[in-house]
């Protein structure tokens, strides 16, 4: 573990309260290939995290240290807590979001769109109703190197939203080349899903969209939120006032809902994902290339509620 202190990027005065200039980035641990998909775990105040390409999943907690949660772990990679706090996973080995249950098995949550299976999973998120939206892009389908090589069966790359109690599975969009990350914003009015095409195709995509969600059901009014430089946005998050945290080439960004820069937190390192953690909400977790890292910052994660407020 190492401590040095926040280089930042101040864009906008509100961004002095969201990272004070005296906040602690900690480097919590080192050695991944590619470090992804952290989720916080309230009830023992620890981190999950992949290292996608290693086929694992670690755990870290400052009480226990690092372990291995699964390995292999089927080339998992985006993490989230559904709303009894099972761990689900994407895994684009397997090509499906996958639940954790207590008795330590991982089901299937779902793999296949219209009898078509999924390409490979990325990202996950769960919705106040239950509504799991997650993100199918090819990167475990292009090479053995996340996954395993294989032809799209649906011939595309989509968002789409499963209804766990009905087990419906509908495209909620297809207006990115290769959806990402993707947050809500507090009043779930407002969807954010990241487009990292330009990763693997030349001229391709590293904004963000922004869709209206209508009915808690349906995308409408696609319109690009941010462009990120350098790099791209992989996994974002959304804190309680609406501010987008992206994911970018040298660290995380800050946004607030209109779409203006705030400011950065720099790291060594590309970013690839954060998610806002500890017993307040207050601590992000951030993982980069090979390290999982944190910082404690002025303010709680939108999906922070194991905090009660007094
Ligand atoms: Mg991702």
């Amino acid at each position: 573990m190492t401590r040095s202190t926040v280089e930042r990027v101040v864009r906008d005065p509100r961004f002095e309260r969201l990272v004070p200039a005296e906040a602690e980035l900690v480097r919590l641990r080192d050695g991944a290939l590619w470090a992804e998909g952290p989720v916080y775990l309230p009830d023992d105040d620890a981190i999950a995290w992949s290292d996608v390409r290693s086929n694992v999943v670690h755990r870290w907690s400052a009480a226990d240290g690092a372990s291995d949660l699964y390995r292999p772990s089927d080339f998992a990679n985006g993490h989230t807590l559904d709303r009894s706090g099972l761990i689900l996973a994407c895994e684009q080995g397997r090509r499906r979001i996958a639940r954790y249950e207590r008795d330590g098995a991982r089901t299937t949550v779902v793999d296949r769109y219209q009898g078509a299976r999924l390409n490979s999973p990325n990202d996950v998120i769960v919705a106040s109703d239950g509504a799991i939206w997650f993100t199918d892009p090819p990167y475990g389908i292009l090479d053995d190197s996340e996954g395993y090589k294989a032809d799209s069966e649906l011939g595309g790359c989509f968002v789409f939203r499963f209804n766990p109690s009905g087990g419906a599975l509908t495209v909620a969009s297809d207006d990115l080349v290769h959806p990402n990350g993707l947050a809500l914003s507090p009043d779930e009015t407002t969807l954010y899903v990241s487009d990292t095409s330009a990763a693997r195709i030349e001229g391709g995509n590293h904004h963000i969209l922004a869709f209206d969600v209508v009915d808690g059901r349906r995308l409408a009014s696609p319109r690009v939120f941010t462009v990120i430089e350098p790099g791209w946005p992989d996994g974002l998050r959304v804190d309680v006032e609406g501010n987008v945290w992206t994911s970018a080439g040298d660290g995380i960004h800050v946004l607030d809902a209109a779409g203006g820069e705030l400011g950065r937190i720099i790291l060594p390192q590309t970013a690839s994902n954060c998610t806002f953690g500890g017993p307040d909400g207050r601590r992000l977790f951030i993982t980069a290339t090979s390290a999982l890292w944190s910082i404690d910052v002025g303010i709680r994660g939108a999906v922070t509620p194991w905090v009660v407020e007094r």
